[in-house]
């Protein structure tokens, strides 16, 4: 069996774990990038919209302090503190850096980094490249990563992570061509393995998405917090059905387009909740006025959080206001100039004209909410990403924590390089402090990873993987989805109790050589720990706030406030135990920037 030695390996080539990898090459570690497509398609690639940065390129008066309590007020004051302090903090150094490294962002007129505007962030605050923007960080951190050195095996899966005692000792993997399996002994695991949007039916997310570091870091023992906090992005493509869910980016709505229901209503007025009112244009003329002079008027309710534009846009289409396949009109057609439109948003053109026969620039999208982004995943400590497993971290997606309870757009990215680098630094430090008393991985262990991959060829007459997941993908859908209700939650896990049973006699056909069957049987194991962990946090969790909405719960409880939902794997290793956890505490000289208007108040969400 092949076996390789590092002080660090990261699992996963999104800007996550580019990031961190180049951070604990530069600390001096021996580092590997394993990632399970070829390097360069992670989702970083797909990010469209922008890193959000407080660098006051457009409006002086933005500084930490203002993300810090955007980011606080978007995730409904949920978000760990610490880890939304860093990251207001220490964005726009990483964005600086990434252009020292040679992205190429677009420029104002007095040529510093362009930003833009997007929903709840109160001034223009996304360095962008066009609407392309995790295209080019991915190139310059890949070229880096590239120009370093750093050991890259891509097209390789890790099934598995090793322990010695408490301690992390390597991790198993699999190359996804030749079937064979590797070992890599090393005494820091790095996921950043992104999120697990193939759980759903309806999502932005590609193949990849399923949850293997929210599950690896459980079989290890770790926590995850927050899963019942799911992002549905407003605007996903409703049609033609082979791209449904498709990402169609918030820069539509930044860039002055606006929600239509059938009837031709703007129907966003009839939205804004209190908590957002203060800052939130009531009529057209103000609304529009905004585009033009931000100091004088408020921002448009389109540009609220997405769980408020999302669960609007769910309302119109329940109440038969929606577009013939479904969905709303979001127009930018009638609102700019074709030149305009073409030129700030190249990549929803020719999306549009491609996949569904629309020209943006001549007729309105439709669209619909999809299942986009996790804000849930691995417990770290918010300083080093550590996860409670000695040697094991998380950053990106797979964490959780940073976000609260709804994510603000651009602040996935700005979360990456942030804490990318913080992890890098952390587990080198730590692995450098081992010397010679590097945790060992067993034969044992070794053994039953092999195993453990090779069962689904060993069943007699089982079921196919691909019927199981379809099955789970719809029950997630229809009972785990936008809006949530109790009965629907309860009915929810007992249809994954019936998935688990049937997973475990699923069957493989064929042979190891690239065999996308049996990789699907190894994902799904991890699509379903994933997904009892969000539907039993999603059941428990008696409020509705942010990515979470519940019908029979309407309101936001300021008890609920007070706490997270931490899940960990049961003792037998069957399922998820449950336990609820106090938020940390914010210091003093914080909450000063929390008015007690800014809470989000009882009876909304
Ligand atoms: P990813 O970039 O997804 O990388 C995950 C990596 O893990 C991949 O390399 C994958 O191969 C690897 N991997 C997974 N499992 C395994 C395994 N078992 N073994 C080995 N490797 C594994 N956010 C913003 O801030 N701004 C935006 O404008 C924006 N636009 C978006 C547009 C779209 C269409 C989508 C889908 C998301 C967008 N987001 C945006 C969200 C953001 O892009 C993601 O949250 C972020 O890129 C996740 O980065 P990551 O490094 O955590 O994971």
């Amino acid at each position: 069996m092949e076996r390789h030695t590092y002080d660090v390996v990261v699992v996963g080539a999104g800007g996550a774990g580019l990031r961190a990898a180049i951070a604990a090459h530069d600390a001096g570690a021996k580092v590997a990038v394993v990632c399970k497509s070829l390097l360069g398609k992670a989702h970083t690639v797909m990010a469209e919209g922008g890193i959000a940065a407080a660098m006051g390129n457009r409006w002086p008066e933005d500084n930490w302090e203002v993300h810090f309590r955007d980011t606080m007020r978007g995730g409904k004051m949920l978000n760990n503190w610490r880890m939304a302090q860093l990251h207001a903090q220490e964005a726009p150094e990483r964005v600086m850096e990434l252009e020292d490294w040679g992205a190429l962002f677009d420029r104002t007129d007095d040529g510093l980094i362009s930003q833009r505007d997007f929903g709840g962030h109160k001034y223009a605050r996304l360095a962008h490249v066009g609407d392309r923007t995790g295209l080019e960080m991915i190139r310059t951190l890949q070229q880096r990563t590239v120009e370093l050195g750093i050991d890259v095996f891509m097209e390789c899966t890790v099934t598995d992570l090793f322990k010695d005692g408490d301690a992390i000792a390597g991790c198993f993997a699999y190359w996804r061509e030749s079937g064979r399996f590797i070992v890599f002994d090393a005494p820091t695991v790095i996921l950043a393995t992104g999120g697990i949007g193939k759980s759903f039916k309806v999502t932005s997310n590609s193949w990849e998405y399923t949850g293997d570091g929210h599950a690896l870091a459980m079989r290890a023992g770790a926590s995850l917090i927050n899963m019942e906090f799911i992002q549905f992005h407003p605007t996903g493509m409703v049609w033609p059905p082979s791209v449904k869910g498709l990402l169609v980016t918030e820069s539509v709505r930044g860039d002055g387009g606006i929600l239509k229901n059938s009837e031709g209503k703007r129907f966003m007025f009839d939205y804004i909740p209190d908590f957002f009112k203060a800052e939130t244009a009531d009529t057209v003329e103000e609304a529009d006025a905004w585009y033009e002079d931000k100091k004088n008027n408020r921002r448009p309710p389109e540009l609220l959080p997405r769980d408020e534009v999302a669960r609007a846009i769910n309302s119109e289409i329940k109440a038969g206001r929606g577009t013939p396949h479904g969905g709303i009109y979001l127009d930018i057609a009638s609102r700019r100039t074709p030149e305009f439109i073409k030129k700030r948003l190249p990549s929803m053109y020719h999306q549009f004209k491609e996949l569904a026969d629309v020209d943006i620039t001549s007729e309105p999208m439709e669209i619909g909410p999809t299942c986009h982004y996790v804000m849930g995943g691995v417990e770290v400590n918010a300083d080093t990403q550590e996860s409670s497993v000695t040697g094991l971290y998380a950053v990106g997606e797979c964490s959780g924590g940073m976000h609260g309870s709804n994510r603000l757009g651009g602040n996935s990215l700005g979360d990456l390089l942030v804490f990318g680098k913080r992890a890098g630094d952390a587990a080198t430090a730590y692995a450098n402090g081992l010397g010679a008393n590097r945790p060992k991985v067993s034969d044992a262990d070794v053994a039953a990873a092999q195993a453990s991959a090779l069962a689904p060829f060993e069943v007699e007459g089982g079921e196919n993987p691909y019927s199981i997941q379809t099955d789970l993908q719809q029950s997630m859908n229809d009972l785990v989805g936008i809006i949530r209700d109790g009965s629907e939650l309860e009915q929810s896990l007992v249809a994954i109790e019936g998935f688990k049973e049937r997973a475990k006699t699923m069957k493989v056909e064929g042979h190891r050589q690239y065999n996308p069957g049996w990789h699907l049987a190894i994902d799904l194991r991890n699509m379903l720990i994933v997904s009892e962990s969000i539907a039993k946090a999603a059941l428990a969790r008696q409020e509705s706030r942010g990515g979470h909405t519940r019908n029979d719960y309407p309101k936001t409880d300021p008890v609920w406030g007070t706490k997270n939902l931490v899940v960990t794997l049961n003792a037998a290793g069957t399922g998820v135990d449950l336990a609820e956890k106090p938020l940390p505490v914010m210091p003093e000289e914080l909450t000063k920037y929390f008015d007690a208007a800014a809470k989000p108040e009882e009876g909304k969400n």
